[in-house]
């Protein structure tokens, strides 16, 4: 059993490392299939549970440092609409593979909104108001296009081997389209920043150009829009191995709720988990399946320190932050109907509220708006108050609109990245960081595994991420638990 020990036997285990090896030797030695405690329920633990779960491995323990599940996964009741704060869109579908999260969203009746980017060359906005010609715009965005096509075609060319890796910028150059004025750097922010939440002079051309996403699930993506919230899809998965009452609320006593984990010991014969209320559990293996925003912060201390390669190459991945602010008006100042859902504005400054959508589709009568922010615009936005951000954002919209336009009633400013929980919203491949390092991150440190979207081997930072990395760190452990089949496999450099 994953079980809580007293205090007085835990301090017993830390006076000394001989204590702390015997008492845990006695407790899993003889266990069969070893205890887990998974530290986390976002998608990815919930998944690693379910994997386990399924494969005989029952007697797990997950440890949620908030008082529900679903992580990043989080709808919230904005001026009486269910809106996300987190992620938003199932992406990648329509294409050879089936992404598994668009299985779930179809399975559970979710309610989804394909969503069209292609009438942005109506609908982007001058910095002082007024659209710009549909033919300016339309040149700016098959610039863009052509500088992608040129940094794939480049990327699949670069060897791996040599670790030849450049950052997309660096691409751009090379294309000799480096964007600069405010409706180039409009339409470069929606075609780079919009998706991996960082610039073009971070984020790397050989693990980003082409992106697995999208060549292997398809390129469309559906905005979800359900009063059962996006979580459901982690609630599906949930279900599937923890038990429910009448109410189909989750009442399996191995899910515990508010417990913030706050260390890790770990031996060769077992691990200790200490949360922020002083439980103290025990157990055989332990998965850790927190953002790499929060493993990069000392909210979890490990006992003994992990090793240098792995905190090396965890503290060089990045976590992004991207931030989606809802607004709602008395009444629609703003074109509606077919083909005008996104549009873009214009600044002189990169990335100033650039990205917009009209949620009339998604939310019928609601009058309300999406603006979506990145990086340090993010950083900003989330340390001032809420009043300065909603009297920026009237700012750019009556330049766009006029001034004639009412004030917003409501605005809701998620902060992800000043959650200790979260650090951040989702990962993303920072140039410098080689496919080895990358491995390095997801590798298992003796009985202590790692799961999570930023340990997706190819899909890191999305939902379906999330998941698949669930099951595939589950069942890394499993080979371990299972077959003896312990050793990492991580490739030699450069392959
Ligand atoms: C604003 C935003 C927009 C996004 N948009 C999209 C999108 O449109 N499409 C898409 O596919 N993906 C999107 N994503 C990414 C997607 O949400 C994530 O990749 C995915 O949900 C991550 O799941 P996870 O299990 O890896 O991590 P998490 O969901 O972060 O789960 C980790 C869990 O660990 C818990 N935890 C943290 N510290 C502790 C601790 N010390 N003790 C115990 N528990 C702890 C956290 O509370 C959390 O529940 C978005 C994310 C955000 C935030």
């Amino acid at each position: 059993m994953v079980n809580m020990i007293n205090r007085a036997v835990v301090a017993a285990f830390f006076i000394s490392n001989i204590v702390l090896g015997f008492v845990l030797t006695e407790t899993t030695a003889s266990d069969q299939t070893p205890s887990v405690i998974i530290v986390g329920a976002g998608m990815s633990g919930i998944s690693a549970a379910k994997t386990l779960s399924d494969a005989g491995i029952k007697d797990i323990l997950i440890l949620e440092a908030t008082d529900r599940i679903g992580g990043r996964i989080h709808k919230t009741n904005f001026a009486g609409l269910s809106v996300e704060m987190g992620a938003n869109w199932v992406e990648g579908v329509g294409g050879s593979e089936v992404n598994p999260i668009w299985t779930m969203a179809k399975n559970l009746k979710l309610k989804t909104y394909h969503s069209d980017y292609d009438n942005l060359s109506s609908n982007t906005y001058k910095q002082k108001g007024g659209l710009y010609k549909k033919s300016v715009a339309q040149a700016s965005l098959d610039r863009a296009d052509e500088a992608t096509t040129f940094s794939t075609n480049l990327s699949l060319s670069l060897s791996v081997h040599r670790d030849e890796d450049i950052s997309v910028l660096a691409a751009q150059r090379l294309s000799n389209h480096v964007p600069s004025t405010p409706i180039d750097m409009a339409v470069d922010y929606y075609g780079n920043d919009y998706e991996f939440a960082e610039p073009p002079r971070v984020t790397s051309l050989q693990n980003t150009r082409p992106l697995p996403t999208f060549t292997n699930y398809g390129e469309d993506v559906y905005f979800v829009a359900d009063p059962r919230g996006y979580e459901s899809v982690v609630h599906f998965v949930a279900k599937q191995f923890l038990t429910t009452n009448n109410a189909s609320l989750i009442t399996d006593p191995r899910l515990k709720l508010n417990k913030v984990v706050r260390e890790i010991r770990y031996s060769r014969s077992g691990v200790i988990v200490k949360t922020e209320d002083g439980s103290i559990y025990r157990a055989g293996y332990v998965m850790v399946s927190t953002s790499i925003g929060v493993l990069q912060t000392k909210l979890i201390n490990f006992q003994p320190d992990l090793p240098s390669w792995k905190i090396m190459a965890m503290y060089q991945f990045d976590m992004s932050i991207y931030t989606k602010i809802f607004l709602k008006f008395p009444y629609k100042f703003w074109p509606t109907g077919n083909g005008t859902e996104f549009f873009l504005y214009a600044h002189e400054r990169r990335g100033y509220y650039t990205i917009w959508q009209q949620l009339e589709m998604e939310y019928p009568g609601a009058n309300a708006l999406l603006v979506t922010v990145t990086d340090d615009e993010s950083r900003r936005i989330e340390q001032q108050p809420d009043s300065a951000t909603k009297a920026e954002i009237m700012k750019v919209l009556r330049d766009m609109f006029g001034n004639h336009i009412p004030e917003a009633t409501d605005i809701l400013v998620p902060k992800w990245w000043s959650n200790r929980f979260f650090k951040g919203t989702f990962s993303n491949w920072p140039i410098g960081v080689s496919r080895y390092e990358f491995d390095q991150i997801r590798a298992q440190v003796g009985r202590v595994y790692f799961t999570g979207e930023h340990t997706s081997e190819h899909y890191n930072g999305y939902v379906h991420g999330a998941y698949l990395a669930g099951i595939d760190s589950a069942n890394m452990m499993i080979n371990c638990i299972k077959k003896k089949m312990c050793k990492f496999q991580n490739l030699p450099k450069g392959t």
